[in-house]
């Protein structure tokens, strides 16, 4: 323990420190606050593919570049961390460990839910918008969501409810269930793949997808979001039953 006068000195030898600068960065009293070394690999961030401003003002530079720097390495590195404790999933893709939760290890089964369910659904994310995205939906995108849903309003209206009435922090999804088109939304960072669906596009709806901008309504963010989607992208996904690459 230490005494009073002993953690006085040592808080104000931390605060002379952070005062000095990168020239005692390294002091003994600020080691102790270093965050842990981020397990590395087997996954890892993948850069966005356009700018951190490019999908403004729909999504602002700041909250693009916490969101993917911060919140979605969170993910990554806690989800390498959970898989360095336990060897035997080593090799396993994160589809397969997703849609198959039950069979991962009990030790690591949440943070693979969490933290993989999080790095899975960031990464589908940020291909399914786009700087020149936007508009109506093309090629095949147009006909399915005509198909399934009647029309591309209507489509929007129901994905907005989706959207809207996930209570908390979760996604809003059009996946493909069995080979039928289905809006729904998951808490967290739940994916389709653990109900057995393959997801087309989800939607973040964590306020830290949209609070600087848009603060408390998601309804305006829901919105904003259909002048930067990728339908390029979702034609791919279409075609190739949802998989990520
Ligand atoms: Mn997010």
């Amino acid at each position: 323990m230490l005494t009073r006068r002993e953690l006085l000195s040592t808080a104000g030898g931390a605060a002379l420190a952070a005062v000095a600068g990168p020239r005692l960065h390294a002091a003994a009293p600020l080691t102790a606050f270093a965050p842990p070394q981020a397990a590395t690999g087997p996954f890892t961030l993948p850069p966005l593919p356009y700018p951190v401003a490019a999908l403004e003002p729909h999504i602002d530079a700041q909250t693009m570049t916490i969101h993917h720097d911060r919140h979605h390495q969170g993910y990554v590195n806690g989800l390498n961390a959970a898989l360095a404790k336990e060897p035997s999933v080593a090799g396993r893709s994160l589809d397969d460990m997703l849609s198959n939760l039950g069979a991962v290890p009990e030790g690591i089964r949440t943070a693979v839910q969490n933290s993989g369910g999080g790095h899975y659904n960031h990464t589908q994310f940020w291909t399914l918008m786009s700087p020149s995205g936007g508009g109506a939906p093309t090629g095949a995108a147009a006909a399915a969501i005509t198909g399934a849903f009647g029309d591309f309003d209507t489509f929007k209206q129901q994905f907005a409810q989706a959207a809207g009435s996930r209570f908390g922090s979760g996604w809003a999804w059009l996946s493909d269930d069995s080979g039928t088109l289905v809006i729904h939304s998951s808490g967290n960072q739940d994916t389709p793949l653990a109900d057995g669906r393959k997801p087309i596009f989800g939607l973040d709806v964590w306020e830290h997808a949209y609070y600087l901008t848009y603060q408390n309504r998601r309804a305006d963010y829901v919105a904003a979001f259909w002048n930067v989607i990728n339908w390029t992208e979702v034609n791919r996904r279409l075609a190739t039953g949802g998989n990520q690459q």
